[in-house]
C-alpha cells in the first residue's frame, strides 16, 4: 500500500485536526477522555466546563461525592458509571501519584476507567509522547484503505500503524485519522464517491 500517498491525503483534507476534547491540562483531558467513552466529544465539552469549575483539581474531585458528580455529568451517557471512575481515577492519583496524571502508559492504565486507547490520547496530546490511539474512528478508517484487516482486534491496528507509519507522524494522524472517520469517511454513508482514496478501498460504497 501506499502510505505516504495516504498520509499526504490526509494531510491536505484536514491541516487543522486536533483533540476535539476541550481541556487546559492532563487532569481534564484524562477525565475527559474518560467521559468520552461511547458517547461524543461535543457532549462532553458541554458537561466538563461546569465540572471542572466546581472541581478545579485532582484532589478537588478525589474529595467529591459521587452524587454531586452525577448532577454534572448526567447528560453523558453511562453517567453514573463514569461519576464513580472519575472519582476513583482522582483518588487513585492522590494516592498513589501525589495528585498528578502520570506520563507512563504503565501507570496511566492503573486509573479507573483508562484503558490502552485513553492513556494513548493522554500520553501523546498532553505529554507529546509517540503514540497512536485507536478509537472507533481510526479503527475504521484503519481497516477500509488497507493499513489492517477486518478481523484485526483494536491492538493489531496499533501496532500495524506503529509499523507502517512513521513514528514522528503518530500524534498528528491520530487526529487526521480521526476528523477523516468523524467527517468524511463516517461508518454509515462514507463520502465515497468524493473520496480521493477510492482507487485503493477495500470497502468503497459498503453500507456498513
Ligand atoms: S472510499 Fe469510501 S469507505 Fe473507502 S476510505 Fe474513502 S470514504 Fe471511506
Amino acid at each position: 500500500m501506499d502510505v505516504a500517498r495516504i498520509l499526504d491525503t490526509l494531510d491536505q483534507m484536514f491541516p487543522d485536526a486536533h483533540c476535539e476534547l476541550n481541556h487546559r491540562n492532563a487532569y481534564e483531558l484524562c477525565v475527559a477522555v474518560v467521559l468520552s467513552a461511547q458517547t461524543t466529544d461535543v457532549s462532553v465539552n458541554k458537561a466538563t466546563p461546569a465540572l471542572f469549575e466546581k472541581y478545579p483539581t485532582v484532589k478537588d474531585l478525589a474529595c467529591a461525592n459521587q452524587e454531586d458528580v452525577e448532577q454534572c455529568i448526567k447528560k453523558i451517557g453511562l453517567y453514573r458509571s463514569k461519576a464513580k471512575n472519575i472519582i476513583g481515577l482522582a483518588q487513585y492519583a492522590v494516592e498513589h501519584f501525589d495528585g498528578e496524571i502520570p506520563d507512563t502508559m504503565e501507570q496511566l492504565i492503573q486509573l479507573p476507567g483508562v484503558g490502552r486507547k485513553s492513556a494513548n490520547v493522554v500520553l501523546s496530546v498532553c505529554f507529546g509522547v509517540p503514540a497512536f490511539a485507536v478509537d472507533t474512528h481510526v479503527e475504521r478508517i484503519s481497516k477500509r484503505p488497507g493499513f489492517a484487516r477486518r478481523n484485526d482486534s483494536v491492538w493489531d491496528v496499533e501496532r500495524k500503524l506503529m509499523k507502517k507509519i512513521p513514528k514522528s507522524r503518530w500524534n498528528d494522524m491520530h487526529h487526521k485519522f480521526i476528523f477523516f472517520g468523524r467527517y468524511f469517511c463516517k461508518a454509515k454513508n462514507p463520502s465515497c464517491k468524493d473520496c480521493p482514496l477510492v482507487d485503493i478501498c477495500k470497502e468503497k460504497d459498503k453500507k456498513i
